[in-house]
Parts: C-alpha cells; sequence; structure tokens
C-alpha cells in the first residue's frame, strides 16, 4: 500500500468505522455474537501467505469473516463487566498517536509524549480534584530539603524524568500512563517492596505481607504472585459493610503477622470493586497502614472504573475522601471517561526509587503515545461535559435500581452505585437467577454478566457505553419483567 493507496482506503476505513457505529446507535448489531467457540476455524488459511494479497480481499475477510465474531462492547445495550468507552476524539488521537509510532521511553526518544504525558497527568489530576501532592506542578520538597520552588531548575537528583532536568517539575513524583490498572498494581506492589526493604537484610523479601480485600481485583493476586510475595493476605468483607475493607479487619491482620514475625508491606484497596462498586474506607485504612510497628504499609488504591466518577464533586465527596493519605492511586480513564482502551493514570506521591525516564515506572521499555488521547478527550469535552456524562449514567443506573425497589419480586444485592446496579429476584435459588441472566443474554439485544455476593449468584447492569439513553435501560426493565415473570410462573 503506498501513501496515496493508503490516503483512499483510510477514507473507506473511515467510513465503515461511521457506519458501524451508526449501526450500534441504530440496533443494527446484536450484542453478543451468535457463535460458538471455534467459530474461526477453517474462516481463514492455517499458514501465512507466500506472496502479498490485495487489500480488497484482506478487508472484505474483516468484514464477513471477523466482525463476526465481535463483542459489541459499543452498543448502548452493553451493560457486561465494567464500560470500555470508546469516542471520536480519542479514537482520532489513537490514530495520530500510532501514525508517529513513537516508542517514548525517554525524553529523547519521544520528547512530546514524555511532556505531554507529564502535563496530562496534571490536568487529569485537577480535573478529579486529587490532592495536590500527587501533582507535578504543585512545588515539592525532598525529604529533609529545602522546597524547590515553581519556576526555577529543580536540582534535586532523584525521579522522573531526567532528560528533562532541571525543569520546574516535582522530580519526587511518578506519575505516568500505564496500560492497565493490573499494572499499576505490580508497580505499585514493587515501589511498596522496594521501600520496606530498604535498609534492611535481603532474606526480609521472604516475610512480605500484601494485604487487600476479598473484593479486590484478581490484579492484586496475580502482582503478588509475579513480585514473589509470600504472605497474601486477602481480608474478609461482609454484606452489612457493603463490601467494604473495615479499619479494624486490616489492624488486627497487621498486628498478628508483626507478631509472627513477618514484615507488612503493602495494601491495595479498591474504589468500586469489581463485583458490586464497594468502596473501601481508603483514608483510615491508609492510616492503619502507615501506623504498622514494622514500618509504614505503601497503600495504593485502585479506581479503576469508579475513577472517573470523581470528575463530579458530589461523587468526590461520598466515594473519593482520604486520597492525601495514599502512596499511590490509579484509575483506567479507558473504562469510563470516554478514553479508547489502554490508558490507565497512576500517580504516586513520592518515589522511593531512582526512577529516570518515564520508562523506568512502568514493566515494558516501549511506551505508546497515550497521552494524546487524554489531551484530545479533556479538550473536546471540557470537564463540564465530562461531568455531565457521568452524571447522566448514574442517573440511569438509579433509576434501574429504583424500578427495582417499587417490584418486590426484586432485591438489590448491594446499595446502587456509580454507574453499577446488582440485583437479583428476591428469596429464589442461583439457579433461577441464573436461569435469567441467560434468559436476557439469549436474546441478542443486550448483554449483561454475573457476580456472586455472600455466595448468591448476583446479575450485574453496569451502564456506562457511550451512547446508553434512558430508553436502553427502560427497554432492558421491561424485558427483566417479562423474563422473571416466566421463570417465576414456571416454578
Ligand atoms: N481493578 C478493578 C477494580 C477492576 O474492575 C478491573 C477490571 O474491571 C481491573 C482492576 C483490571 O483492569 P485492567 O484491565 O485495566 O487491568
Amino acid at each position: 500500500i503506498d501513501t496515496e493507496q493508503f490516503r483512499s482506503l483510510g477514507y473507506k476505513v473511515v467510513d465503515f468505522i461511521a457506519d458501524y457505529y451508526k449501526g450500534l446507535e441504530e440496533g443494527r448489531h446484536p450484542v453478543k455474537p451468535n457463535i460458538k467457540p471455534g467459530f474461526l476455524n477453517g474462516q481463514l488459511p492455517k499458514s501465512p501467505p507466500e506472496k502479498p494479497e490485495p487489500w480488497a480481499n484482506i478487508f472484505e475477510d474483516f468484514k464477513s469473516k471477523l466482525m463476526p465474531g465481535v463483542l459489541h462492547w459499543q452498543s448502548p445495550s452493553f451493560y457486561g463487566y465494567f464500560p470500555a468507552n470508546s469516542s471520536y476524539p480519542s479514537m482520532l488521537a489513537d490514530w495520530l498517536g500510532s501514525a508517529s509510532n513513537m516508542i517514548g521511553f525517554s525524553w529523547a526518544a519521544g520528547p512530546v509524549s514524555t511532556e505531554l504525558e507529564m502535563l496530562m497527568m496534571d490536568w487529569l489530576g485537577q480535573l478529579l480534584g486529587l490532592p495536590s501532592k500527587f501533582l507535578y506542578s504543585s512545588g515539592h520538597q525532598q525529604r529533609g530539603s529545602a522546597p524547590c520552588s515553581p519556576g526555577s531548575p529543580c536540582t534535586h537528583s532523584q525521579g522522573v524524568p531526567k532528560s528533562i532536568r532541571p525543569q520546574p517539575v516535582d522530580v519526587h513524583k511518578c506519575n505516568a500512563v500505564q496500560g492497565t490498572s493490573s499494572e499499576a498494581v505490580l508497580v505499585a506492589l514493587l515501589a511498596a517492596r522496594a521501600r520496606t526493604l530498604r535498609g534492611r537484610p535481603k532474606s526480609d523479601a521472604l516475610n512480605l505481607v500484601a494485604y487487600s480485600s476479598d473484593q479486590a481485583h484478581s490484579a492484586f493476586k496475580k502482582a503478588c504472585m509475579i513480585v514473589g510475595i509470600n504472605h497474601v493476605r486477602v481480608l474478609p468483607t461482609r454484606a452489612e459493610d457493603d463490601y467494604a475493607l473495615q479499619p479494624s479487619v486490616l489492624q488486627a491482620a497487621i498486628e498478628e503477622d508483626i507478631a509472627s514475625g513477618l514484615l507488612p508491606c503493602y495494601l491495595c484497596a479498591t474504589i468500586g470493586t469489581t463485583s458490586s462498586c464497594a468502596v473501601d474506607p481508603v483514608g483510615d485504612l491508609a492510616r492503619v497502614g502507615r501506623a504498622a510497628a514494622t514500618g509504614p504499609v505503601w497503600s495504593h488504591v485502585d479506581a479503576a472504573y469508579a475513577g472517573s466518577a470523581a470528575v463530579c464533586p458530589e461523587q468526590r465527596a461520598m466515594h473519593f475522601q482520604g486520597l492525601e493519605e495514599l502512596d499511590s492511586y490509579s484509575f483506567n480513564p479507558h473504562k469510563w471517561m470516554l478514553t479508547n482502551f489502554d490508558c490507565c493514570a497512576m500517580w504516586t506521591a513520592d518515589a522511593t526509587g531512582n526512577a529516570l525516564d518515564l520508562k523506568d515506572l512502568q514493566i515494558p521499555l516501549g511506551r505508546r503515545f497515550r497521552s494524546l488521547k487524554l489531551l484530545f478527550v479533556m479538550r473536546c469535552y471540557g470537564a463540564e461535559r465530562l461531568r455531565a456524562y457521568i452524571r447522566h449514567h448514574c442517573a440511569l443506573a438509579a433509576w434501574f435500581a429504583d424500578k427495582m425497589q417499587e417490584d418486590s419480586r426484586f432485591e438489590l444485592a448491594a446499595p446502587q452505585r456509580f454507574g453499577l446496579v446488582c440485583f437479583r429476584l428476591a428469596g429464589m435459588p442461583n439457579e433461577v437467577n441464573k436461569a435469567l441472566l441467560d434468559a436476557l443474554n439469549a436474546r441478542g439485544d443486550m448483554f449483561l454478566i454475573h457476580t456472586e455476593l455472600n455466595g448468591k449468584y448476583t446479575i450485574r447492569l453496569a451502564v456506562g457505553s457511550t451512547g446508553t439513553q434512558l430508553r436502553h435501560v427502560q427497554h432492558v426493565w421491561v424485558v427483566v419483567q417479562e423474563e422473571a415473570s416466566k421463570l417465576l410462573a414456571a416454578q
């Protein structure tokens, strides 16, 4: 494909995408593909071609053979998992970022991606009302030294990125765009491990303990496995506490572990758990961790989905208190902030290691130009529209939860929070609730998933697709009632 062919094929691809999105809006694609595992077998050759193939054939196969295997996450009737919304500004930014294909691991390798990323992390931090200790622009002070004055060169030696020192930026903060929350949870654990082991014998590594609640994402356990943490404490939560981790439970675990000669190291708390959007009391938990007799426990908060809600001051007041107590914080604009996958923003208040460039804050060396998506999204929507967008989804979820509460056949399995509603047929066994979910998904015009709360099969309605409107959620409510009536009559 030469440049002129690219120009004309590119227009066709844009047309295809625009038609696809229009089709999603108009409900022309079933959300869930009607296929079985192995659907691709025999559709494409088993080996790569020896000779170049014409673009027209490749694109045709994409449309006819691959598109049928797409689960339409961007459908307004997609309520599964958590949303991964997209937007046109974000897609355009991704294309432009791909065009340069800069691998911006250092300033020299990606001058604009490095500098824009640092600025975007500050924009985003301000948009969410994060404590100023997380912002590059807030001025800074190395422990035990005089503060650097904003606007004058920083002479401190640690931090990021080496290549743009001296600059009036806080080199002790390690704020960067990661690919995913799982990476952020892992990176925070590595920082926690380094801080806890500083000045201690290497053999203490065997005694490190990491804590989370039983509602934390599996990314926590995965990170512990990767890092080789021997003692992983998954602490219990209770339905009565809305599945939030209680500080007294953490405190007791830490004390017990210290008494057994272990070394508490890392706490991964959550704002907006995957199952039910539980909100841990993160400030209190962090304070408990900091007071551990063996030294401070690193507190990381994973707000992968719910973090976007902090653009709204009312959500901040309800669910985002105590962030100033944390060592690090992350959320995914790629879930609920109109930013196409992948994009996880991570802030670290005080970098304890010797990070020199943005590559030192992550697992891979190479980095995509992800900050461009954030720039385009924040500029195209503005804080005002982003707030309206989040409020719209929260209101739709609240509407659905109200309907559930007005109908005695249903119960909410957890308080409705953010865009999530967790519901079930009240008093019905798990199999009946599973049958309800199967009936909803079998229709093809909506997609939901389930979770288990307190041993009970629970259906999740996660409202958050870019185009979801009241009429879509009303439709789900009508269908849920119809299917429930059929199931209950058959009981
Ligand atoms: N943490 C929470 C609370 C989540 O809900 C999820 C995914 O839904 C993750 C982490 C994992 O996200 P990622 O795919 O960005 O690693």
